[in-house]
C-alpha cells in the first residue's frame, strides 16, 4: 500500500477512536511513512516533523506516538541501546516482523517472514496460553561484517 493509502487508512482509525489527524499528527505520520525501513526515537521523529512543521512541540510528538501505538499503528521497540523507537506495523500484518541486530556494526534488519507457526502451536497447546502477537530479535553479525572478517 502506498503512502497515500495508509495515511487514508490512519485517518479512518484515528477517526474512529475519536482522534483527529491534525496537521502535526499527519507530519509525524508521514516521518514514520519515509523512514518506514529505520527504527527511530521519538527525538529522531521529532528533529524530522519539525522540518515541516517548525511549530510542532516535542510533547505532541510524545503524544501523537502514544496514540498511534494504542491504535497499533505503530510498535514500540528497543534494541541494546534501551531507547524507545517506533516502528511501523507493516500494512496486513497479523504479527510483529522480527528483527536481525548486528552485534558488530548494530545495523537491524527486519524479516517479514512470520515462521513462528509451529512454535506458537507448541504454546498455545502446552501451556494454554493464547498468542496474540511476539517480538522476536535475533543477535548476531550481518552479512556485511561477515565480510570485512574475511
Ligand atoms: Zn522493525
Ligand atoms: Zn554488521
Amino acid at each position: 500500500m502506498n503512502a497515500n493509502g495508509t495515511l487514508l487508512k490512519v485517518k479512518k482509525q484515528l477517526h474512529e477512536a475519536g482522534f483527529k489527524l491534525t496537521p502535526q499528527r499527519e507530519a509525524t505520520l508521514l516521518v514514520l511513512l519515509e523512514n518506514e525501513k529505520d527504527h527511530l526515537s521519538a527525538e529522531e521523529v521529532f528533529f524530522f516533523v519539525k522540518r515541516k512543521s517548525p511549530e510542532i512541540g516535542l510533547a505532541t510528538v510524545y503524544r501523537t506516538l502514544e496514540i498511534l501505538t494504542d491504535l497499533r499503528v505503530v510498535d514500540k521497540v528497543s534494541f541494546n541501546d534501551g531507547v524507545a523507537r517506533y516502528d511501523l506495523r507493516k500494512e496486513g500484518a497479523k504479527h510483529f516482523h522480527h528483527h536481525l541486530l548486528c552485534l558488530e556494526c548494530g545495523n537491524i534488519e527486519e524479516i517479514e517472514d512470520d515462521l513462528l507457526g509451529e512454535v506458537e502451536a507448541v504454546v498455545e497447546s502446552r501451556y494454554h496460553f493464547i498468542v496474540k502477537d511476539h517480538r522476536l530479535t535475533f543477535h548476531g553479525i550481518c552479512s556485511n561484517c561477515q565480510a570485512k572478517h574475511e
